[in-house]
């Protein structure tokens, strides 16, 4: 049964909880699921793909997209500039294709504000000295960097009672079935039907 206007899946929590990791497994998944590519400031990580992980944009690039009202929504992160094209959410949406979303949560709170029939998933680390333990066995980031997003994290987790669902990620096979259920559910509800 296709609807005449896909889901808008948010899927958000704190960096390093394994967002990126359940969003690739999801996708291998060959789910119906459509994926959105954000737009970043940050320089790409060993290899990451222009277009494919982000497409990877200058300040000036970013803040010309900003003036433009190209993205859906974007947030600075530690010092970084992230934001959701508008074009490809909205076109998916229109043609009945779900879109998951895999953005911070400043970004999903705005989000959440012009689409409030959006479907807000919060991604849980098991513990906070856990989620310390992947952000640095990712082996990417200086101690102070590490140490900004253990910061903003813990705020982060504050926000958790404004989703609709919160799924843990202790393992990420479990994660994904999680969310699958969740996808299935909201297409079963009586007010979308
Ligand atoms: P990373 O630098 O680790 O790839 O991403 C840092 C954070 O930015 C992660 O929490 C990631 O989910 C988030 N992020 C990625 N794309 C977007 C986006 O388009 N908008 C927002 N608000 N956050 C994003």
């Amino acid at each position: 049964m296709k609807k005449e206007r896909g889901l808008l899946i948010v899927l958000s929590g704190p960096s390093g909880v394994g967002k990126g990791t359940v969003c690739g497994a999801l996708r291998k998944q060959d789910t119906d699921i459509l994926y959105s590519v954000s737009a970043t400031t940050r320089t790409p990580r060993e290899g990451e793909i222009d277009g494919v992980n982000y497409f990877f944009k200058t300040r000036e690039q970013f803040e010309e997209m900003i003036k433009h009202d190209q993205l859906l929504e974007w947030a600075e992160y530690v010092g970084n500039f992230y934001g959701t094209p508008v074009d490809y959410v909205e076109k998916t949406l229109s043609e009945g294709n779900d879109i998951i979303l895999e953005i911070e949560v400043q970004g999903a709170l705005k989000v959440r504000e012009k689409f409030a029939e959006g479907v807000f998933i919060f991604l849980m680390p098991p513990s906070l000295a856990e989620l310390r333990n992947r952000i640095v066995g990712r082996g990417t980031e200086t101690e102070d960097l590490i140490n900004n997003r253990m910061t903003v994290a813990k705020d982060e987790i504050e926000m958790m009672s404004k989703y609709d669902y919160v799924v843990e990620n202790d393992e990420v096979h479990l994660a994904v079935e999680r969310i699958k259920a969740i996808v299935t559910a909201e297409h079963c509800r009586k007010d979308r039907l």
